[in-house]
């Protein structure tokens, strides 16, 4: 029983160090699971903060891969489009030329480049980039700015910079950002574009005015006249003024060619131009409309003065000494003003009833209109 109990203490005593056995292994295992678990959370942080690591490695490493990607484009789209970036900065002063930049100045970009040279550049042309940005350092609006230049080879260069100031959030200027641009090919091709064009105008124009003129009197031929006229009329009808329409014929101009010959003939048709276009105010026409036959456009001419003015050209020409061997020659003038409706063949219409009538009274003599 002893021996029972005694085993039975042993065995309470096993039991007990059992217990004890079981609940040091229970600890043991709790500490061991707490170890475990301490040390897998170890592990899993050195695993995230590996994890963190390399993945902030592998941010760091793309955006560095990105960075150079875009600073590749950034130097494409340079030698593309033939630019320039520059930047400043105001605070330290320091400038930045691009890749591109330096090529605008004919400066090869795999040369060490010196900061210095390109002040050296813009000095000796007499330009001051940082102060000409400063002027513009109120800005809000992106500036453009025109200078010319020689660059390091001598060529002569026009320079275009379009800027804009950066700021940061209180307003504070961080950088000037410019795109540089070498437009010298453009301007020479503006320039030979706007020369050719002034040359075509010319052309056009000699040739409408070649077009518009009588090749023996230089006056207007009928062409211009009626061009002209039409407009007279129109500008007449709107202001109301008055306008008056001569038509004037050399008497028995027939007989001068028969008696002298037609080159003498044409001289006479010369002198008569001439006289009448020296009888003629600024604003008026005096054109040749046929073979011996001219009319002359008088705007703003009163009753009075048609009638003076007629007169005197009648006597200008019938006094002329003449053209050797041709003595004086006659002219019959009709004259007659516009009227309500009128368009420029009706008035010539009834200058020329006028002028008809003239010659019927017996030549060298004015009729107006009825
Ligand atoms: P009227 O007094 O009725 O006007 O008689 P006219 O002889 O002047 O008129 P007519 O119409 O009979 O003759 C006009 C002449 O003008 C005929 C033509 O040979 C001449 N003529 C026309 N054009 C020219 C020209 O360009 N040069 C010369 N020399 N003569 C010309
Ligand atoms: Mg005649
Ligand atoms: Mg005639």
């Amino acid at each position: 029983m002893a021996t029972t109990l005694q085993s039975q203490t042993t065995s309470s005593e096993a039991s007990g160090s059992a217990i004890g056995a079981a609940i040091g292994a229970d600890m043991l295992m709790v500490f061991t699971v707490i170890l475990g678990l301490i040390a897998m959370a170890a592990i899993a942080n050195v695993v995230i903060v590996r994890r963190q690591t390399r993945s902030s490695a592998r941010i760091a490493r793309q955006r560095a891969e990105s960075m150079s990607e875009l600073l590749r484009t950034v130097r494409t789209a340079e030698t593309i489009a033939g630019i320039g970036i520059w930047q400043y900065d105001p605070s330290t002063g320091t400038q930045q030329w691009s890749d591109g930049l330096k090529r605008v100045f004919g400066i090869d970009s795999d040369e060490v480049f010196v900061e210095g040279d390109a002040e050296t550049l813009l000095f000796a042309n007499n330009i001051d980039l940082v102060g000409k940005v400063d002027e513009h350092c109120d800005e809000v609006d992106p500036f453009h700015l025109q200078f010319d230049v020689h660059g390091f080879d001598g060529v002569p260069q026009s320079i275009s910079v379009h800027a804009c100031n950066l700021r940061g959030r209180n307003g504070d200027l961080h950088r000037v950002v410019a795109v540089v641009r070498d437009n010298t090919k453009q301007i020479e091709r503006v320039r030979a574009l706007e020369t050719s064009r002034a040359a075509a105008i010319n052309e056009a124009r000699y040739a409408r005015e070649l077009a518009e003129t009588d090749a023996l009197t230089g006056l207007a031929n009928r062409r211009r006249v009626m061009r002209q006229l039409d407009r007279l009329v129109m500008n007449a009808r709107m202001t109301q003024m008055p306008l008056v329409l001569v038509m004037f014929d050399i008497d028995h101009f027939k007989r001068v060619n028969d008696t002298h010959g037609h080159p003498s003939g044409d001289k006479v048709l010369q002198r008569v131009a001439a006289l009448a276009n020296g009888q003629a105010r600024g604003s008026d026409i005096v054109g040749r409309v046929g073979g011996e036959e001219f009319v002359w456009v008088i705007p703003g001419a009163s009753d009075g003065m048609a009638r003076i003015m007629t007169e005197r050209l009648r006597v200008v020409i019938a006094s002329d000494s003449g053209v050797e061997p041709v003595s004086a020659v006659t002219i019959s003038l009709g004259y007659t003003f516009i009227q309500a409706g009128d368009t420029a063949l009706s008035l010539f219409a009834r200058a020329d009833a006028a002028l008809y009538a003239a010659k019927n009274s017996g030549r060298n003599r004015v009729r107006m209109a009825a």
